[in-house]
C-alpha cells in the first residue's frame, strides 16, 4: 500500500462521510424517509469526521485531546450506529444496554486518560466500540434475518460483523504486539491499509443501511398494496391472490378449506356506541381469531364485517378439522367481550365453512359454497357454524 497517501484517502473518507451525512438528512427532512434513523446515520457520519483522525491537521491539538477525539468519536459512532440500526429496523428494544455500554465505554476511556497510560484509553474505547457492533451484528441478523433471504441476510450483516473483527483485532495488537500502543498513540494517523479498511468499512455499512432502508419502503408498500389499514386482515384482492393460488395447488394434492365469517349484528354496535367502537370491535375480532390460526392460514377483509379465512389441511377431505378450527375461532370470540370505554360489548360472529371445487381457478365455488352456509347460520339464529356437505368427488375421491 505505499502507493496510498494516507492523508488523501483520510480527506476522501472525510468527503465521503459529509455526502453521506448531507445525503441522510435530505432523506430525513425533505422525504421523511426512516426520519429518525436517518438523522441517527448524519450523525454518526459527522461524528467520524470529527474522530477519523486527518494526519497532520490535530498537530497543534493539546496532546490529550488529540489522544481522547479518535476515541470519544469512535465510541459516538458506535453508539449513533446502533441506535440507527435500530430504527432502520423498527426494533422495540429500548435503548438502556446501549446506553449503559456507551456509558460505561465512556467512563472507562476518561479513566485511562487521566491515568496517563497510553494502552487504557485506545483499550476501552476499542472494547466497547466492538461491543457496539457486536450488538449491531445480532440486530441485523434477527430483524432482517427472519425476513429476508438467507442471502440479502449474510450481505446486510456482513460490514457491521467486519467492524466487529477490525476492533478485535486492534484490541488484540493493543493486548499482544508489545510496545504498539507506545509506537502508534491514540490519535496518530492510521496505516494506508488501516485507513483504506476503515473507509471500504464505512461506506459499505453505509450501504448496508441503505439497502435496509429500501427494504423497509418495500414491505412498507406491500404492507399498504395488500392490508387492510384498519384491521391489518389481507384486503380483498390479496385474499383473491392467495385463494387462486391455493386452488393452484389443490391439483398437486394440498388442500384448504375456505370460511366465510359475519359479524352477528354489527350495525346496532355503530349504531348505540358510535363509529370508533365498531372500528375497535373490528379490530378485537381480527385480534382473537389471528390468535386461533397458524401461520399458514390466511386471514382476509372482504366487505366492511365480512371475513374470509383460508385453512391449508394436511388432508385435502378433511373437512371436520376445518369445521374444528373454524368453531374454536366462533367460541373465542363469543367468550371475549370487547371492553369498550367502561362495557364490555358482546360480539359473535356466523360462520360457514366449504371445501374447493377441483376446476374452479380462482374458488368462487368454494366462496359461493361457504357463503350459502353462512346465509345458513344467519336463518338459524346466529353464532354459530354451518359446513357445506362435501360435494360428490370431494366424498368419494379417486
Ligand atoms: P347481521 O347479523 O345480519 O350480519 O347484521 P349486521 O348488522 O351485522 O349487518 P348489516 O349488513 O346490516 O350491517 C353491517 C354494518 O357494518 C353496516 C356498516 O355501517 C358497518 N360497517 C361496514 N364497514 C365498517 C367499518 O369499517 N367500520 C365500522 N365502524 N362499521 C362498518
Ligand atoms: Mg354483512
Ligand atoms: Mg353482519
Amino acid at each position: 500500500m505505499e502507493f496510498l497517501d494516507v492523508p488523501t484517502v483520510l480527506q476522501v473518507s472525510a468527503l465521503f462521510n459529509l455526502m453521506a451525512a448531507l445525503a441522510w438528512l435530505l432523506l430525513a427532512q425533505l422525504f421523511r424517509m426512516a426520519p429518525r434513523a436517518s438523522r441517527l446515520m448524519a450523525a454518526m457520519h459527522l461524528v467520524r469526521i470529527a474522530s477519523q483522525g486527518c494526519g497532520d491537521c490535530m498537530a497543534g491539538w493539546p496532546a490529550l485531546a488529540q489522544r481522547a477525539v479518535p476515541e470519544f468519536g469512535l465510541l459516538a459512532c458506535a453508539v449513533l450506529l446502533l441506535l440507527a440500526l435500530r430504527r432502520m429496523l423498527r426494533s422495540r428494544r429500548r435503548p438502556h444496554d446501549v446506553a449503559w455500554l456507551g456509558g460505561l465505554g465512556a467512563l472507562a476511556i476518561a479513566a485511562g486518560l487521566a491515568s496517563g497510560d497510553g494502552l487504557a484509553p485506545q483499550l476501552a474505547g476499542t472494547a466497547s466500540a466492538t461491543l457496539l457492533a457486536a450488538l449491531a451484528v445480532r440486530e441485523v441478523g434477527r430483524g432482517a434475518g427472519a425476513r429476508l433471504s438467507p442471502v440479502a441476510a449474510a450481505l446486510a450483516t456482513l460490514p457491521f460483523a467486519a467492524l466487529a473483527g477490525l476492533g478485535l483485532a486492534h484490541a488484540a495488537e493493543l493486548l499482544l504486539v508489545p510496545g504498539w500502543s507506545g509506537r502508534v498513540p491514540g490519535g496518530a494517523p492510521p496505516s494506508p491499509a488501516r485507513a483504506v479498511l476503515w473507509f471500504v468499512i464505512t461506506a459499505s455499512i453505509t450501504l448496508s443501511l441503505i439497502a435496509l432502508m429500501i427494504w423497509r419502503l418495500v414491505t412498507r408498500i406491500q404492507h399498504l398494496t395488500y392490508r387492510d389499514p384498519l384491521t391489518g386482515a389481507l384486503n380483498r384482492r390479496a385474499f383473491e391472490q392467495a385463494l387462486a393460488e391455493a386452488q393452484a395447488q389443490l391439483q398437486r394434492g394440498h388442500g384448504f378449506a375456505v370460511a366465510m365469517i359475519d359479524i352477528d349484528h354489527f350495525k346496532r354496535i355503530n349504531d348505540e356506541h358510535g363509529h370508533p367502537a365498531g372500528d375497535a370491535a373490528l379490530r378485537h375480532c381480527l385480534r382473537i381469531w389471528q390468535a386461533g390460526l397458524r401461520e399458514v392460514d390466511c386471514l382476509g377483509r372482504i366487505g366492511g364485517e365480512e371475513f374470509c379465512a383460508l385453512l391449508p389441511l394436511a388432508d385435502p377431505a378433511d373437512l371436520n378439522s376445518a369445521a374444528a378450527v373454524v368453531e374454536r375461532l366462533r367460541a373465542s370470540l363469543a367468550a371475549q367481550p370487547l371492553q369498550w370505554k367502561d362495557m364490555e360489548l358482546q360480539l359473535t360472529a356466523s360462520f360457514g365453512v366449504a371445501l374447493p371445487a377441483t376446476d374452479d381457478p380462482a374458488g368462487d365455488v368454494a366462496l359461493a359454497r361457504a357463503d350459502a352456509e353462512l346465509y345458513r347460520a344467519k336463518a338459524e339464529g346466529r353464532n354459530r357454524v354451518c359446513v357445506a356437505q362435501p360435494l360428490l368427488s370431494e366424498a368419494a375421491p379417486t
